[in-house]
Formats: C-alpha cells, sequence, structure tokens
C-alpha cells in the first residue's frame, strides 16, 4: 500500500507565512523552518545569485532594502512587483513563489517529500488573484488541491479547538461567528454559521490593502517626524534609515499592544534620538484605519442580514487584532467580549491542514468529517455597451454573496448573418461602470456553426467553484456544435512563464496540474 500523503496546509501571509500538518492523532501542528522557528517572515532578498527568504532577507530590510522584495501579496493580481530589484521586474506571483518555496524545501527537510498542499487566502481575494496564488504555489513546486479562505480556515481551526469536529462532538445550536481578521497587509471581515459541521459563510468583505503595516507606516511617519523637528533631518528620505526605521516601529507597535508608552531609537547622518509615542498618540494616529475596518465589518453584517444581536461570537484572527483599540473597537460595537481563544497567527495555517486532511480523506472514499459552504466576495459580470450612452456597462451575472458552488447562463445574440466568434469580456466588482471594476479576462468564443442567422442565441455558462475560481462554458441551443472558448486572462502568467520559473525556483519539470 503507498503511504498516504500528508495534510499540509500553508498561510501565506503579507508579513509572516505558517505551515502546518495533521499529526497521526488528525491535529494540526505547525511545523518550524530551518531557523527552528514557526513564523517564517515572508520577504525575499536577492543577493547576487542567490535568493534568500526569511529572516535573513528581513535583517536585509535595515541595510540593503532595495534587494529585498516585501509584502508581495499585497501587489498579487498586478503584472509586476511595485518596485525594481537590481533592475529587474518581478511578477508578485513570482515572489510569492520563493517564499513557497523555502517553507516546502524546510519542511521537505523534516517531514520527507510531499506537494499536495491548501494555500489559504483572504475572503476577499478576487478571482485574479486566487489564481495567481494557485499559480505560486505551482511554481514552488506543490500541487494546490484547493484554496481556501483565511477566515474560514481560522472558524474551522476555531471549531475544531472547541471539539465541533470530533466524532462524538456535542450536539449543540447553530451558531453566528463575525471572523475579524486584521493581517499584516489585508483585512477581512466575514460573518459565517457553524451548524455541527458545517461552516457556512454567509457574507464577506474586506480591503486587500489595509492591515498592520499601514499601522506600522503611520508609527514611522510620527516618529520620523519628532526626529525631523528635532535635527532637521528626515531618515525617510534614505532607503537603508527607513528600514531601520520600520522594523524599530513595527517592534513599537507590538510593545505599544502590552504597554501605554515605548522609545524608538533612530539614528541618521550621525544623530541620535529616542523618540517617545504613547499609546495614545499611536492609536490617535491610526484612528481612520480603524475606522475602515468599522465601517466594513457593519456593512458585511447588514449584507449577511444580521444584527449584532443575532452575533453569538467576535473571533480574532491575524497579529494585528492584538491591538487593544481593535479589541476595544469590537467590544462596543457588538456587546460581547471579542474571542482571541485560536492562536492569532498559526490558526489559518492549522485550519487550512484540516481542510487538507478533509480532501485527502475524500480522494480515498473516506467520510467527510466537515463541510465548508463558501460565498464569493465579488460580483461578476460582463461587459455590454449602454444603447443610449455607448458608455461600457457591467452587467452583473452572479452578485456578491452567493452561495457557491453557482452557475449562471448568460444569453448572448449574433449580430449578423454566419457570424462565427463573440468575444465576451469578464469583469469583478460592484460598480456599473465596466472600466471601475477588475477585467478578469476576454473569453473569446469561436467556431460557432456555419450559418446561423442574425441574432441566434449563444449561451454562456459561467461556473464559480467553491473556491472562488471561476470557469466558463458555451453552447448553442439546438446545436451539438463543439465550440472553443479561450479564457484568456489578464495579468496572468502564461503557462510556458509559469513552467519556466517552476524549473527555476525550484528545479521540478512541468505538470498540468496548475
Ligand atoms: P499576520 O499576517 O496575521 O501574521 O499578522 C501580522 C501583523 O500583525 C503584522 O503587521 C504584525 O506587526 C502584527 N502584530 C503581531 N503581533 C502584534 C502585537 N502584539 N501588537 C500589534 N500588532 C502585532
Amino acid at each position: 500500500m503507498s503511504k498516504q500523503p500528508p495534510a499540509i496546509g500553508i498561510d501565506l501571509g503579507t508579513t509572516f507565512s505558517v505551515v502546518a500538518m495533521l499529526n497521526e492523532a488528525g491535529q494540526p501542528e505547525t511545523l518550524v523552518n530551518a531557523e527552528g522557528d514557526r513564523l517564517t517572515p515572508s520577504l525575499v532578498l536577492f543577493d547576487n545569485d542567490q535568493v534568500i527568504v526569511g529572516k535573513e532577507a528581513l535583517k536585509a530590510l535595515a541595510t540593503e532594502a532595495e534587494w529585498v522584495a516585501e509584502c508581495a501579496k499585497r501587489d498579487i493580481g498586478h503584472r509586476v512587483f511595485h518596485k525594481a530589484i537590481g533592475g529587474k521586474q518581478y511578477p508578485p506571483e513570482v515572489i510569492e513563489a520563493f517564499i513557497l518555496n523555502k517553507l516546502r524545501v524546510d519542511t521537505t527537510a523534516r517531514i520527507g517529500d510531499y506537494e499536495k498542499v491548501v494555500i489559504t487566502v483572504p475572503a476577499y481575494f478576487d478571482e485574479v488573484r486566487r489564481k495567481a496564488t494557485q499559480d505560486a504555489g505551482y511554481m514552488a513546486g506543490f500541487e494546490v488541491m484547493d484554496i481556501i479562505n483565511e477566515p474560514t480556515a481560522a472558524a474551522i481551526a476555531f471549531g475544531y479547538q472547541k471539539g465541533f469536529l470530533s466524532r462524538d462532538g456535542f450536539p449543540h445550536k447553530p451558531e453566528i461567528i463575525l471572523v475579524y481578521d486584521l493581517g499584516g497587509g489585508t483585512f477581512d471581515v466575514t460573518v459565517m454559521e457553524l451548524h455541527g459541521r458545517e461552516f457556512r459563510a454567509l457574507a464577506t468583505d474586506g480591503d486587500v490593502r489595509l492591515g498592520g503595516f499601514d499601522w506600522d507606516q503611520r508609527l514611522v511617519d510620527l516618529v520620523a517626524e519628532a526626529f525631523a523637528r528635532q535635527h532637521f533631518l528626515d531618515p525617510r528620505e534614505d532607503a537603508r534609515a527607513a528600514g531601520k526605521l520600520w522594523r524599530e516601529c513595527e517592534e513599537a507597535k507590538r510593545t505599544l499592544s502590552v504597554r501605554p508608552k515605548t522609545f524608538v531609537p533612530v539614528d541618521f547622518m550621525g544623530r541620535t534620538a529616542r523618540i517617545e509615542v504613547t499609546r495614545q498618540q499611536f492609536e490617535e494616529a491610526t484612528q481612520d484605519l480603524l475606522d475602515r475596518t468599522r465601517f466594513t465589518t457593519e456593512q458585511t453584517l447588514r449584507a449577511a442580514g444580521l444584527t449584532w444581536e443575532k452575533v453569538d461570537r467576535v473571533l480574532l484572527v491575524g497579529g494585528a487584532t492584538r491591538m487593544p483599540m481593535v479589541r476595544e473597537m469590537l467590544r462596543k460595537l457588538s456587546g460581547l467580549e471579542p474571542d482571541a481563544s485560536v492562536e492569532a497567527d498559526e490558526a489559518v495555517a492549522h485550519g487550512a491542514a484540516l481542510h487538507a486532511g478533509l480532501l485527502l480523506a475524500k480522494s480515498q472514499g473516506k467520510p467527510r468529517l466537515f463541510k465548508i459552504k463558501n460565498v464569493n466576495s465579488h460580483s461578476l459580470g460582463v461587459v455590454g455597451i449602454d444603447p443610449l450612452t455607448k458608455r461600457r456597462r457591467n452587467g452583473i451575472v452572479i452578485p456578491r454573496n452567493t452561495p457557491l458552488p453557482t452557475t449562471a447562463r448568460r444569453i448572448f445574440r449574433t449580430q449578423k448573418d454566419n457570424q462565427r466568434s463573440i468575444l465576451v469580456e469578464v469583469v469583478e466588482g460592484e460598480s456599473p461602470s465596466a472600466d471601475d471594476c477588475t477585467l478578469i479576462g476576454r473569453c473569446s468564443v469561436r467556431n460557432l456553426p456555419p450559418g446561423l442567422p442574425a441574432k441566434s442565441p449563444v449561451h454562456v455558462y459561467f461556473h464559480y467553484h467553491p473556491n472562488g475560481r471561476l470557469k466558463v462554458r458555451v453552447e448553442v441551443p439546438n446545436t451539438h456544435a463543439k465550440i472553443e472558448t479561450e479564457f484568456k486572462r489578464e495579468n496572468s502568467l502564461p503557462k510556458e512563464h509559469l513552467d519556466g520559473w517552476r524549473k527555476y525556483i525550484c528545479g521540478k519539470d512541468p505538470t498540468d496540474y496548475t
């Protein structure tokens, strides 16, 4: 009998990444990296021919910031990373692949070879970002069995911890949980219903460019301005000094979570200072960031059709929820004591490992221990032209927060006799104007059967998988025509590039499981 592959879950975070595995008893455990740490900083240092990921890269931020790629997750879905490194432009998913590769190599040294993994993404990630994350996994030498949403993974870890998932789990009534997830670079809020072993998302929203990193930035500004008032010099103007200051401020932010004040050492152009920062100053300087999360939280609850009285628990996930201002705000809003019982940094990876275990068991025909029901975080639409204004409009086909999987059909009509092709542009977003939405890709329908009269119907089916990934299928009614549909994605690396990077990053040959 072949050996059962390990159940591995990866939380690929903006600032830190974590790998977890189910042990023999089926319990999730964090795997340590080569340095012996549970958390691997998600930074990449390009040092001549060498690519160094993790702690060393984080240290290098203070001395050679121009060679370090940080927060690549924030740029995922864009064509290139926001800064050129050594004059080279990298796609963000390639930087993510280097991080994943380090996690693979380090954990392989401990548990042996494996390929199948589950990777987590913010619930608010759109289709393009989900695809890019899967591609990063492929380039790092993994077979990505699935991607799941971080808040869902956290809720699974929570359910596991509470015994909901054990075979003799005690009977209980449905519980409404609001998962507030403030990580290093992203913010997600998801309202879930936990019923027995079913985890059902009711609504989700968030901001892919809001996280602890923004709080750091405010502290950097606060400290740099205080230093500038004393010495008429601004450490932010020099990349190295700014990198060092950023590290000091991130440390100081953590201290301010437990103390009312702290000092940040600054050393720039021969001048030194110890700048005092109080928690109150820090909170005032970041109040608007917190307000943005409050606004989104309330909006998500409304989208789920609920009020605070219906919420049984507010679950805190992500390192930045350790800030007292977050807890205080949620306490006031909900009237509940926020639940920090899941390990903020590791719960997501643990939930992903439990999900990986579920998928492996399913592939062997074993019963499923729990069920996940997801919703889409963005509306899916097709571009049409407004006959009056001639503007490009977003015709929504699948509204946001629709339970997944789902399939929607849209009927297009040919415009002239014997038309052989149709181009369908697919967008994600809420705006009625197509240009304000994210273009996912263009679906060109070719080889329509010859001789179709004008105005013949062409059915286009959009199928959203439970993980938020999209498939498109086309049919012409009353014909058996096999129609070629090519979904050409925007900002997505072609298969040859993925294969080339895979070979370069992990030395593995191409496979067809992208
Ligand atoms: P995550 O992506 O969930 O690992 O969250 C990382 C973010 O949490 C980073 O911005 C950290 O600076 C932040 N963080 C971790 N611990 C603390 C703490 N004790 N107080 C404030 N922020 C923290």
